[in-house]
């Protein structure tokens, strides 16, 4: 509940007020490092104004830099044209991942290879726009550990990925203990131990907008306007998005699970009401042979719910599956321009 009021009155940050009043956690940028994590499957035709943009707002400023660029086993040319980028600027350091493993591997394999001081995860089709970090990196000057990005606008967004995303939101904030800001994505500032926080999360299912909610800080949004996909296409198709959030909704909630026992309950208790009414009906009129109809019903109502509840059931073990098999969440192929 804290955490909800907190995360709602956090978005619009007085930044001239705390500016003034220099805050107890206040810190500079001076000499910190400052590590972007981009993941990129397939992204070779954004890749120059990419780099073309960050540095005009990022290089620019006063921080130390480093860019770490994970290939999640992208088919065309992204992991050659990062190596020759690589070879010729010393803040790119590319972490070629053995083949795709989704972004949520890929974001995590980055987080873990950052070394900065700050670490913010970033799109590499900009549409996490780079002149908002110099906003973060202010407000983290200011003590904040999180400073995220909010979606103020999303009309870049087709209606229906508009609705379903803020149709999840809804839902999960309703069942889960740590609640998600609205409109919030990846995209944020994270302070270097926030970072190690989320290193000890040993869990395989990366649902990150989970995971950053989970660990706490001291958090702050900005708002913003999420531009549309600068080129080439999202790899997020209605399937994929609807497996994400299911993954979302079972990694922090159980009570989907939960659900089921007062399902049985309301099922009994209706049908000893039934079962009682019929007693006293044959008792008192006799016995009553039409009602095939009605059992019908009663019988395929009573094998769907348990059929739901098996499914439900199947998707927390077969998760549990996964992480009890202890696979590591990624491997990585290459390392390009680390320990340099
Ligand atoms: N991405 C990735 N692995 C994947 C799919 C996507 O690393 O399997 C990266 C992609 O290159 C991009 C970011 O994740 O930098 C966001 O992907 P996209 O723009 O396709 O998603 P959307 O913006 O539609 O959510
Ligand atoms: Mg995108």
């Amino acid at each position: 509940m804290a955490d909800k009021t907190r995360a709602a009155g956090a978005q619009k940050p007085k930044a001239s007020a705390a500016q003034k009043v220099k805050a107890p956690g206040a810190r500079s940028r001076r000499g910190r490092t400052l590590s972007l994590v981009i993941p990129m499957h397939d992204e070779a035709p954004v890749l120059d104004s990419l780099f073309r943009q960050l540095d005009e707002t990022v290089g620019r400023l006063a921080v130390k830099l480093e860019i770490v660029c994970v290939d999640d086993g992208s088919r065309d040319a992204t992991l050659e044209l990062l190596s020759t980028r690589a070879a010729r600027d010393r803040r790119v350091k590319v972490l070629s991942l053995s083949r795709n493993f989704g972004k949520e591997a890929a974001l995590t394999a980055g987080l873990e290879a950052a070394s900065g001081d700050m670490v913010v995860p970033l799109d590499a089709d900009l549409q996490d726009p780079p002149e908002l970090i110099g906003e973060f990196v202010t407000l983290w000057e200011q003590g904040y550990d999180v400073v995220y990005g909010v979606r103020s606008d999303r009309t870049s967004d087709t209606v229906l990925k508009r609705a379903s995303a803020n149709l999840f939101y809804q839902l999960f904030n309703s069942v889960s203990d740590y609640p998600i800001p609205a409109s919030t994505g990846d995209f944020r500032l994270m302070d270097r131990k926030v970072i190690e926080a989320l290193a000890r999360l040993p869990e395989r299912n990366r649902f990150m907008k989970g995971l950053f909610a989970w660990v706490g800080f001291k958090q702050v949004g900005v708002p913003y306007v999420r531009p549309a996909r600068m080129a080439g296409t999202t790899a997020w198709g209605y399937r994929k998005l609807f497996r994400f959030a299911v993954d979302g909704v079972t990694a922090f909630t159980t009570l989907p699970l939960r659900i089921w026992t007062l399902v049985g309950i309301g099922a009994a208790v209706l049908a000893i009401i039934t079962g009682v009414g019929l007693i006293v009906r044959v008792l008192m009129v006799g016995r009553d042979v039409p009602g095939y109809a009605s059992l019908m019903v009663a019988l395929l109502f009573g094998f769907a719910l348990q059929m739901i509840a098996l499914g439900v059931m199947g998707e927390y073990i077969g998760r549990m599956y996964q992480e009890v098999k202890g696979r590591p969440t990624y491997l990585v192929k290459d390392r390009i321009g680390f320990d340099s």
